[in-house]
């Protein structure tokens, strides 16, 4: 094989892709960061994370990635921020396009992690960032002593409203179902405060304002097909993930719902690329996992580069 610029590119710079670059930098290989914004991803704008052992208070999102951030700093390894636009793997030497020239790597990390979902109701793109979010750790104070609803029923959707309800009056939590999907421990907490009304069986039809921003909500309950709408200053949308894969295109096998399709060593269909964290199809999307799959990926990547 020609000289290639990497051992190893990991694209993304989550827990995965930071868990990825100090286990590849402690292998000794010529490794390269790629991330399009900053580093962190998710857990950026995740308010509390109190899963990840060796925190028994806690610890914020920010904190952890910076914490994280400073470790692969010491290895010596180079965060840069640049995007992928499309990927080439048609030869053992690995070539990625970026925004202003084209790398060649031995092997492949992907980490490029989720992004929340959109509904696609009218108001929801029209108000996006001018009442509707995704993001309660940033906008969260803006609604200070008011109404709020929020969409969804897992993880994030109750997490999160437990936060809103630090700033807010009350939260309308809307489901589709009679059921949330979120862990116990975050279902009984949000069960037990007060500022959260759970409005069962619904879903939104609409986000309804003016120059002034969103006023209300329109709903309708699916069994009864009832429809109605709750005043509401504000209107926080958590109803899933969709992988960052855009750059992808057909170059890997992904699933159904865009996710790459992995094995428990993170080989992917490429021979010399791996897929970890969110971004895999994977049953379970947490810290504690991306940081596991990137152990085992950057692992196998070095294998992969001994073998050649
Ligand atoms: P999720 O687990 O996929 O839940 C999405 C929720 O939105 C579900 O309740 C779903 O309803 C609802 N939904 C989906 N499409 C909808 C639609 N078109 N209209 C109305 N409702 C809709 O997504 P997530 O909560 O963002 O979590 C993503 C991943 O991150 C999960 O693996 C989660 O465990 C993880 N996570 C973990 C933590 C934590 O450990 N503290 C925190 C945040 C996220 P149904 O229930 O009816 O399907």
């Amino acid at each position: 094989m020609k000289a290639a610029d990497y051992d190893l590119v990991i694209i993304g710079s989550g827990p995965a892709g930071l868990t990825a670059a100090i286990y590849a930098a402690r292998a000794r290989l010529n490794v390269l960061v790629l991330e399009k914004v900053a580093p962190g991803g998710q857990i950026l704008v995740t308010d509390w994370i109190e899963n990840f052992p060796g925190f028994p208070e806690g610890i914020s999102g920010a904190d952890l990635v910076m914490k994280m951030t400073e470790q692969v700093r010491r290895f010596g390894v180079e965060i840069e921020t640049n995007e992928v636009l499309s990927l080439d793997f048609s030869e053992d030497m690995k070539k990625l396009t970026l925004n202003d020239r084209t790398i060649s790597t031995k092997t492949v990390i992907i980490a490029t992690g989720a992004s929340p979902r959109k509904l696609g109701i009218p108001g929801e793109e029209d108000f996006f960032g001018k009442g509707v979010s995704a993001c309660a750790t940033c906008d969260a104070p803006f609604y200070r002593d008011k109404v709020v609803a929020a969409v969804g029923g897992g993880d994030t959707a109750v997490q999160e409203s437990i936060y809103l309800t630090r700033f807010v009056k009350k939260v309308y939590l809307i489901h589709r179902r009679n059921e949330l999907r979120a862990t116990r421990i975050l279902q009984e907490r949000a069960f037990a405060n007060d500022k959260i009304e759970i409005v069962w069986d619904s879903v939104p039809t609409s986000v309804n304002g003016s120059i002034f921003g969103v006023e209300s909500i329109s709903i309708k309950n699916v069994k009864t097909d009832e429809a109605s709408d709750l005043s509401v200053d504000g209107c926080f949308i958590w109803v899933g993930i969709s992988p960052n894969t855009g750059f992808i295109k057909d170059a890997l096998e992904v699933d159904k719902s865009g996710f790459i399709v992995a094995n428990a060593k993170m080989e992917t269909s490429v021979p010399g690329v791996y897929a970890a964290g969110d971004v895999r199809n994977t049953p379970l999307r947490q810290v504690a996992t991306a940081v596991g799959d990137s152990a085992i990926a950057a692992f196998e990547a070095a294998n992969y580069i001994e073998n050649l």
